[in-house]
């Protein structure tokens, strides 16, 4: 049977690790890193989230801050806000609860997060940077995903990686940082033909498709790290992308869901916001 790779354990050691590092932090420059959440409309999973982010803020020692607007704001008002949080010298970090309710666009308010601020990783400038392997803020699921890989000690180094998905906020950041710690990386969609044939290749499986339960244990190297970002709810409950009972029998290494990548996401953002207040003092 397969190692658990305990995504709940790995946050609450990324948790310990950022609070003592904030707590560094204040002691040294007297600033308290703070975070912004912006929530338009009262989708009651995104309050949920929102709250759980500005929670854990405020246990870690860093501000928390929020910002709540009607689900019929217009695109003036959303961008208006992030302005005033771009110049609000307390917030680090800004964190725009997707998705916006209604017509709103969030590409141009995406894009109007100021880049030291941006601690989804979502903006051009980050993306520029993930891209060119220059220091940065790095979209939270991934980076948590590259956090469960370091805390099992899975190497990465010349290892054979595929990731199932090539989504902009999951698939592509994902195989970028893999390939900058120098794995051979294939992409695999929806047009890849013989995707179990791939799939087998892998060393370092990562699925983030949003199909329930689809990689299977015949798709598996015998011995390989599966990562399943993959949250789907499902009339059985919350289940992978990753059909785990199969999988677990063949893979070295796995995640579970829940408890997997799901409990990262939220450790990466406060890493990332305490990075961003180190980057923008220093
Ligand atoms: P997405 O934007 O819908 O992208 C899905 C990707 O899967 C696309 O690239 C798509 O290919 C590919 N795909 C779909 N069907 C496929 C098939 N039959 N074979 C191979 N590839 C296929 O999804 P996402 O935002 O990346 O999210 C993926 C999953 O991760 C979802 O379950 C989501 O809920 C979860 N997620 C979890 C977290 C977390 O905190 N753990 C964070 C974000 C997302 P094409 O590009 O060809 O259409």
């Amino acid at each position: 049977m397969a190692t658990v790779i305990d995504g709940k354990a790995t946050a609450a050691a990324v948790h310990e690790r950022v609070g003592r590092e904030a707590a560094a932090f204040v002691a040294e420059t007297g600033h308290m890193p703070g975070l912004v959440t912006i929530l338009v409309g009262e989708d009651a999973a995104s309050q949920v989230y929102v709250r759980s982010k500005g929670e854990r803020c405020k246990e870690l020692g860093m501000a928390s801050f929020h910002e709540g607007l009607p689900a019929d704001s217009s695109q003036d008002q959303v961008e208006s806000a992030v302005a005033r949080w771009n110049a609000d010298d307390r917030v680090d970090g800004i964190l725009v609860q997707l998705p916006l309710p209604g017509d709103l666009d969030s590409k141009p308010v995406l894009e109007l997060i100021d880049p030291s601020k941006d601690v989804d990783g979502f903006h051009p400038v980050s993306v520029g940077r993930l891209v060119a392997n220059q220091p940065g803020l790095r979209p939270c699921t991934p980076a948590g995903v590259m956090e469960l890989l370091r805390a099992y000690e899975i190497p990465v180094t010349g290892a054979d990686a595929v990731v199932v998905g090539r989504s902009d906020i999951v698939g592509k950041p994902v195989a970028l940082l893999l390939l900058h710690q120098s794995a051979t990386v294939t992409i695999a969609h929806s047009r890849t033909r013989d995707l179990a044939e791939v799939t087998r290749r892998a060393d370092i499986l990562v699925a983030a498709v949003g199909r329930p339960e689809m990689i299977t244990g015949d798709m598996i190297k015998p011995g390989a790290a599966v990562i399943d970002v993959g949250i789907n709810r499902t009339e059985s409950g919350l289940v992978g992308d990753v059909h785990y009972p199969s999988a677990s029998e063949v893979a070295g290494a796995i995640t579970p869901v829940p408890g997997g990548v799901g409990p990262m996401t939220i450790a990466m953002l406060l890493s990332n916001t305490l990075q961003a207040a180190r980057l923008r003092r220093s």
